[in-house]
């Protein structure tokens, strides 16, 4: 196995193929509503990080339904996960974010997944999802945008956290029995190799459950445009990337599901995305690479548990 891909953790955890149905909330950002900043992360479009979602207008159960119903025909299609993509999905007072919980429970979806930030979880989010989770048999999972673990680079993209907040988020999603999973730009051109190496590990480390890395597309009018315009920021290679990534995953715990290798951009207001390669073409490349070289998820997973102890 080269990496622990999503479909096999879905196949062996469901029985069958589950289907991710994007959910639009009527949620903004703290880094983008004025408490923490108005400008958010110098990569942020208008729509957050998702721009694939229905009306935010429609309630949670009829958006559902209506993919489901469009999904299922098609791919003939039996399970779902509900996934809250948009901006942060527990930026919300408890009471309505608990609300649009139970309005995701519609018969055939296995799991809800839910997009925010790591300073958005509270212990009173994780509470009314341990709920939800325990009264409907459903699984609920996290997805924590962090990006990178250099406190610097986070700062220079406008994140508005740090390290801790993300550390923080995940012990006490574990504590509750809530998945975690996190979102990594594994190709920021001001990281390198010893930063791609340490996010590996800390995410190791911390016991995320899944690992969804994007590589970094530059949307018109956001701060990253005008800095790549202006010729002050130069994305990596593809070579760059797919080298980035299969060290990424050596590093990686084997037991950390990875959910996407690589994400897809909108195409209209995009500056440079993707190397003007499809994702899929990207993907093969890397996993010929690895199979080439004899690479794989946590080929260097040996740095944990007192690893110079004496013997
Ligand atoms: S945290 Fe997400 S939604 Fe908020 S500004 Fe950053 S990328 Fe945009």
């Amino acid at each position: 196995m080269l990496y622990f891909k999503f479909s096999d953790y879905l196949m062996k955890t469901y029985k069958e193929k589950v289907y991710k149905i994007p959910v639009n909330l009527p949620a903004t950002c703290p880094n983008r509503d004025g408490l923490l900043g108005s400008c958010g992360c110098i990569f942020c479009g208008e729509e957050g990080a998702g721009f694939e979602n229905l009306s935010a207008v429609l309630p949670v159960k009829e958006q559902l339904e209506k993919n489901i119903g469009y999904i299922g025909r098609k791919y003939n299609a039996k399970k779902y996960i509900a996934y809250f993509q948009n901006y942060s999905n527990t930026y919300f007072p408890l009471e309505k974010f608990r609300e649009y919980l139970q309005e995701a429970i519609v018969p055939d979806v296995v799991a809800l997944y839910i997009s925010t930030r790591p300073d958005c979880l509270n212990n009173g989010y994780f509470e009314a999802m341990k709920d939800i989770k325990e009264k409907h048999g459903v699984d609920i999972v996290v997805e924590i945008g962090l990006q990178t673990v250099n406190y610097h680079t986070l700062k220079t993209l406008n994140r508005g956290h740090g390290l801790a907040e993300f550390i923080d988020s995940v012990i006490r999603a574990k504590k509750y029995d809530i998945g975690t999973c996190a979102h990594m730009i594994i190709d920021l051109p001001m990281d390198n190799m010893e930063d791609v190496v340490e996010g590996a590990k800390i995410l190791s480390a911390v016991g995320v459950n899944q690992v969804k890395s994007h590589s970094l597309y530059i949307l018109k009018d956001t701060k990253l445009g005008s800095l790549y315009t202006r010729g002050i920021i130069q994305p990596v290679t593809m070579d760059e990337y797919i080298e980035r990534i299969i060290t990424f995953l050596e590093y990686l715990s084997p037991e950390i599901v990875i959910q996407r290798l690589i994400g897809r951009a909108p195409e209209e207001r995009t500056l440079f995305s993707g190397w003007n390669t499809s994702w899929w073409k990207i993907v093969d490349m890397i996993e010929e690479k690895m199979t080439r070289e004899n690479r794989y998820q946590g080929k260097r997973f040996n740095y944990l548990n007192g690893v110079t102890c004496l013997k």
